[in-house]
Formats: structure tokens, C-alpha cells, sequence
């Protein structure tokens, strides 16, 4: 089975970022060109044959899979930045994290109202990240059709943020 192969080329980083924290590195699947297929192949596929205008994702590890996402379902790309980045008229969504808060942006004409969205990032976690971008795109009054990642690491709760929307993952660590 693909997800199994796929398994295979992520590389388990202990206490990273901190103590006890048990990083996924995405970075051998990436090199691989036969597992990168694959990863692609499987992010996009639940959403094929969907009337899909934008793939949109966050900076960094997002734009990875959002780019041939975006090719593979006749979309285009937007990206969704860290304040300060983008060069044009920005929105923005602003959110609170653990300790302190952060901010999303993306470019006015980014995204357009009623444009069907599909959001897509290499990993859901807590979900704060992709809530927010899905918050910020939600204010553009897009339409979000879904949200697709490679990985999810299902003991810290990141779909329930989700919940509104379609989300689908590849490789679910349980
Ligand atoms: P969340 O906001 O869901 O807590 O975290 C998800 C975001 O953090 C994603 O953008 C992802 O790139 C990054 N992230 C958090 N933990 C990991 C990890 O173990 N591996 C990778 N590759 N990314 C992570």
C-alpha cells in the first residue's frame, strides 16, 4: 500500500524543536522522486474531478505540495504569508498561539469571493496553522472546498478545529 512505502521515507527527529518533541522530517520523501509522486498523487486525488479554482497554502513546508497540487487539479497557486512578505495589498488574520500570537497574510487579489478553495500543508498538528488560513480565506469570502495534508498526527487534536471543513490525510500517526 501506497501509505506504507510513503511511511517509510519520513525520518523520525527526537526532541525537535524542543525536549520530548518527536519531529516528522519530510525531507527524504522529498528527494525521492518516486515518493514524491506518490505523496502528490495521494494528497490530491480525494479532491480530482472537483471545480477547483486556487490551491493555497502557507509558508514553508505548504508551498512544497501546493504547487504540483495545484497543476494536478487545473488550479492556480496562492500563497499565504508571515507578515512583511508579500509585495502587494495584503489581508490579513491574526491568531493567538500557546504563548503570544501570529499573523497570516495573503494578497487582496489573491483570492477571489466564491472562488473554490483547496488548502493544502505537509502536516496537521494542533491545526492552528491551517484554522487560520482557513480563517484568513473565509474573510476573502472563498469558498473552501477542502484541506489536504501528508501527514497527520492524530493524538493532538488538529482535525477538531477543522471540523467545518473536508480534510484529508495521507499518512495518519496515531
Ligand atoms: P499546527 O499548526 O497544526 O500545530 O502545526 C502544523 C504546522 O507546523 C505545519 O505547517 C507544519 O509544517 C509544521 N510542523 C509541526 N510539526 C511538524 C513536524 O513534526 N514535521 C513537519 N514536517 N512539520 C511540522
Amino acid at each position: 500500500m501506497n501509505a506504507d512505502i510513503l511511511r517509510r521515507f519520513v525520518r523520525d527527529i527526537p526532541d525537535l524543536p524542543k525536549p520530548g518533541i518527536l519531529f516528522r522530517d519530510i525531507t527524504p520523501l522529498l528527494a525521492d522522486p518516486e515518493a514524491l509522486k506518490l505523496a502528490v498523487d495521494a494528497m490530491a486525488a480525494p479532491f480530482a474531478g472537483k471545480e477547483i479554482d486556487v490551491v493555497a497554502a502557507a509558508e514553508a513546508r505548504g508551498f512544497i505540495f501546493a504547487a504540483p497540487l495545484a497543476l494536478r487539479l487545473g488550479a492556480g497557486f496562492v500563497p499565504i504569508r508571515k507578515p512583511g512578505k508579500l509585495p502587494f495589498d495584503r489581508n490579513s488574520f491574526r491568531y493567538e498561539l500557546e504563548y503570544g500570537a501570529d499573523e497570516l497574510e495573503v494578497h487582496v487579489d489573491g483570492v477571489s469571493k466564491g472562488e473554490n478553495v483547496l488548502l493544502v500543508d505537509d502536516l496537521l498538528a494542533t491545526g492552528g496553522t491551517m484554522e487560520a488560513c482557513c480563517r484568513l480565506l473565509e474573510q476573502c469570502e472563498a469558498n473552501i472546498i477542502g484541506c489536504s495534508f501528508l501527514i497527520h498526527l492524530v493524538p493532538l487534536g488538529g482535525q477538531d478545529r477543522l471540523n467545518p471543513y473536508t480534510s484529508h490525510s495521507v499518512l495518519r500517526y496515531d
